[in-house]
């Protein structure tokens, strides 16, 4: 390594906070679904930035949009209608179904939530303490409306006395444990269809519909966090489609903008409407930069195909995986839908990681014994062979 690129990495691991374990190597570039070290040592990302580079690294019309629009304007309040945030707002609402049709923009996958929380409690102004039902093992974030409806105790325990009193956690894919939460005071459900921080937990098959109409009977607000899940990652455009629901109000982050940040939470007119003005607001939410990202990130996804790609190559990725563990006696479980994968192992994990790492393949880890594979939806064929070679070298 040459004496500046151990230099900076010296700097990072002592001015950045100490929250990061990093890397002894540094990242120069990325292409597709590549990433070049400063040897240029190929990587395969199954990384994608936490579930965030659906297009790709570098993808050319992504480049070129940025390019124009850092150019004509960065930024300008949600006061002063633009071009980029209204076309947003309109194919928002176009993906998604019809009474969906109103945007809070932000920055994050945690505001989307915190946005989706003030939502409840503005409908919910009746109660004296509204209540929220989430699940175990859900994650919705770590700010501290968003970390109140996370269950990890490992993100919980140190925040908890600032963590609302008001949340219930019911488990997964159990309706009878929702119904037993429910209250005069309960408002609204937050659930992840998929839970992805805790290991890739599909929902079972009745489950959403169940919740819906628990929600519809209860008059309750079903609310979808679709961080993690949402544009295409899971093989369609959000995993509520897999499960034939329309929740009241849909989180997103992460992959809305091909890796520049920013955040939306859809619902209906008449949900929002129950806001004020000023009631909730954001500096950069909706500021032309994202918005254009978020623009030619959405056209790229459907132009290109790749949530029907996304669908295939997970068919694929999962049964080869199935067939493998089949004869592997340290694998647990493959689950998982579209290009959200996960495999549990009976077995800490980190030795592999790091194995994979010098194969030149990037695997995220969650948890102590699950690594999830979450690469960019461009992922061609030989990358994904070169991906399962490397599994299953490491995993023994
Ligand atoms: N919700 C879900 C389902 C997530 O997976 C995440 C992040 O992993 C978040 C919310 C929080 O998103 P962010 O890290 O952008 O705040």
């Amino acid at each position: 390594m040459s004496k500046d690129y151990s230099k900076l990495i010296e700097l990072e691991k002592y001015h950045h906070t100490k929250l990061f374990p990093k890397k002894n190597f540094v990242i120069t570039r990325g292409k597709g679904a590549l990433l070049y070290d400063e040897k240029d040592n190929e990587y395969i990302d199954c990384i994608a930035g936490h579930a965030v580079l659906n297009i790709g690294h570098s993808h050319p019309k992504f480049i070129d949009a940025m390019k124009k629009q850092i150019e004509k304007l960065v930024m300008v309040p949600p006061g002063f209608p633009v071009e980029e945030r209204a076309k947003v707002l309109k194919k928002l609402a176009d993906i998604t179904p019809k009474q969906l049709t109103q945007s809070f923009l932000s920055n994050s996958g945690t505001e989307s939530v915190e946005a989706a929380i003030k939502l409840v409690l503005a409908n919910n102004r009746d109660k004296k303490n509204p209540e929220i039902i989430t699940f175990k093992r859900d994650f919705h974030g770590r700010t501290l409306g968003s970390l109140a409806l996370t269950h990890n105790m490992r993100f919980r325990k140190p925040f908890m006395s600032w963590l609302s009193p008001h949340v219930k956690f019911a488990a997964f894919g159990d309706i009878d444990s929702v119904k037993e939460l429910i209250n005069e005071n309960t408002s609204a459900i937050f659930c992840e269809l998929i839970q992805g921080e805790a290991g890739i937990h599909p929902a079972p098959d009745d489950f959403p519909k169940a919740l819906r109409e628990l929600c519809d009977e209860k008059d309750l607000l079903l609310i979808d966090d679709e961080v993690q899940t949402g544009f295409g990652r899971t093989g369609k455009m959000f995993a509520y489609e897999h499960y034939g629901i329309i929740p009241d109000v849909v989180c997103m982050a992460k992959a809305i903008a091909g890796g520049v940040p920013m955040g939306a939470t859809i619902a209906s007119e008449d949900l929002y409407n129950k806001f004020n003005i000023g009631e909730h607001n954001i500096t950069f939410g909706g500021n032309p930069l994202a918005c254009a990202a978020a623009n030619i990130t959405i056209e790229i996804l459907l132009e290109e195909k790749l949530i029907e790609k996304s669908a295939n190559k997970g068919k694929k990725i999962i049964s080869a995986l199935d067939e493998f563990s089949k004869n592997n006696n340290m694998i647990r479980a493959v689950r998982g839908k579209g290009l959200m994968i996960g495999i549990e192992y009976k077995k800490k994990t980190l030795e592999m990681l790091k194995k994979a790492e010098e194969m030149g393949v990037l695997l995220l880890k969650t948890g102590l014994t699950v690594i999830r594979i979450l690469p960019p939806l461009v992922i061609s064929d030989k990358q994904v062979e070169k991906v399962l070679d490397v599994i299953q070298k490491i995993s023994v």
